[in-house]
């Protein structure tokens, strides 16, 4: 049986490179600038032997503050209703922020079935944020690079007993 993930959370935190990562292509763009992904994107996954379908919720990037609750809302749950599992990404070099609290009070709401990752976390880096995430109340957070491909292995172990 396959699944399928759905990559949310706040601009910036990575999404669109882990992805990239796990369909293997340059599908989801990927940029430095705000503005540059839209809505959502569905991709085939490949994590070691497993297989799945994996969401990138964009679209959040082009919008300003004040209707950035809005949409952000309205596309993630649509994310979290099109999948079973949902990685809730934050930038671990950063820690949660009030705008990760606003995400992970909507994966609250909707009853999702959460991972927490903690992305930016190549060496030490993520530490401050990975001790951070635990105040989510999302459970175990994992510690993740999407660029650097760290943590795929803790992230494997997580998903396979649901696929
Ligand atoms: P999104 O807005 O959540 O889709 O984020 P992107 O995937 O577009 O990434 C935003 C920025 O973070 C880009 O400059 C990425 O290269 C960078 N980035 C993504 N993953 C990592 C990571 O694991 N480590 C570091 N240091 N940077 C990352
Ligand atoms: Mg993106």
């Amino acid at each position: 049986m396959t699944f399928t993930l759905a990559i949310v959370g706040r601009p910036n935190v990575g999404k669109s490179t882990l992805f990239n990562r796990l369909v293997g292509r340059k599908l989801a763009l990927v940029d430095d600038q705000p503005g540059v992904t839209r809505d959502l994107r569905e991709g085939d996954a490949k994590l070691f032997d497993l297989r799945f379908t994996v969401i990138d919720t964009a679209g959040l990037e082009e919008v300003t503050d004040d209707s950035l609750q809005g949409r952000m809302r309205r596309l993630t749950e649509r994310a979290v209703e099109m999948a079973d599992v949902c990685l809730f990404l934050i930038d671990g070099r950063v820690g949660v922020t009030p705008t990760d609290e606003v995400f992970a009070d909507i994966l609250r709401r909707k009853n999702a079935h959460v991972i927490v990752g903690v992305n930016k976390s190549e060496g030490k880096a993520g530490d401050a944020g990975a001790i951070e995430a635990w105040s989510l109340g999302l459970g175990d957070p994992i510690r993740l690079s999407a660029e650097h491909g760290e943590g795929m292995d803790d992230l494997y172990d997580i998903l396979r007993p649901i696929g």
